[in-house]
């Protein structure tokens, strides 16, 4: 698919559907750094990174800057992503974290260093608790009975709703809320509450509440200045391009993009293969 957006063709590509569909070489040929969603796109959701993506990823950053942006904290992002990252140090330096959706940002300077963190005040965090809080009462929603691990979490910059919690088994949390029905009454509710805070459904269990404009494409603007890269050299790949979905921030800016399909897993890792290829090619 492609599609003129202000003057800027954007690209979305289905490897494995149409592996001669020119777009592909388009979007991807000045990328620098290629930047990737995590839930449902580099790991199953809250689940370790696997050994074949591992891999992929290393082979990927010994050719290109590589980031990853997600809801999650710094915290998750250890223990689901880092814990089980084995890369050389060189290749680690030219990756890049950006948790709780780019409010926060990471690199790897012998060890990982915060370059920047937009806290919330605790004034924020117990205004957005609350209004969760009063959302629940008055849309009757059914706490279940068991949650594995917090309901409401706080990442700092983030409160992060997940409706199983956070550590609940991803096979749980994919029939808990399909079609996103459950988290779109809370959603509608909490939009009347906390207009002033961005509102996105994340993950399959998850409602992420950030600073309004603290968004991936915020994140995404701020790795681009911090490494001085532009729009056309930055390609992003996410599995949640749908209406209010967390990777949807990313279209306003206008920069190449894949949405990764079902299962986003195996489509990320058939995407990686197809660049490293075409790049060997010198396409
Ligand atoms: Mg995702």
């Amino acid at each position: 698919m492609r599609k003129l957006q202000n003057g800027v063709i954007l690209a979305t590509i289905s490897l494995g559907i149409d592996k001669t569909n020119s777009v592909y070489n388009w979007g991807m040929e000045k990328a620098e750094i290629i930047v990737f969603d995590l839930d449902q796109t580099l790991t199953e959701s809250k689940s370790p990174l696997d050994v074949e993506m591992n891999d992929l990823l290393c082979d990927l950053l010994r050719i290109k800057k590589v980031a990853v942006i997600s809801g999650a904290s710094f915290k998750q992002f250890q223990d689901q992503f880092l814990d089980h990252l084995v890369c050389p140090p060189e290749l680690l330096s030219k990756l890049y974290l950006l948790p709780t959706d780019g409010a926060a940002f990471y690199e790897y300077k012998d060890k990982w260093q915060c370059v920047y963190n937009h806290a919330l005040a605790v004034e924020e965090k117990q205004k957005i608790i609350k209004a969760f809080e009063e959302t629940f009462l008055e849309t009757g929603f059914k706490r279940e009975e068991r949650i594995f691990g917090e309901l409401i979490e706080d990442r700092g910059s983030q409160i992060t709703f997940s409706g199983l919690g956070m550590k609940a088994p991803i096979e749980l949390k994919e029939k808990w809320d399909p079609d996103r029905k459950k988290r779109e009454v809370l959603e509608e509710n909490l939009l009347k509450k906390i207009p002033e805070y961005s509102i996105k459904l994340g993950g399959t269990t998850s409602i992420d509440i950030t600073p309004k404009g603290i968004d991936k494409a915020f994140g995404i603007e701020a790795l681009m200045k911090n490494l001085n890269l532009s729009k056309e050299q930055v390609f992003y790949v996410g599995d949640a391009f749908y209406k209010d979905g967390n990777d949807t921030s990313i279209i306003r800016l206008n920069i190449g993009y894949k949405s990764v399909g079902d299962p986003g897993i195996e489509d990320t890792k058939q995407f990686i293969r197809e660049f490293i290829k075409q790049s060997q090619m010198g396409v």
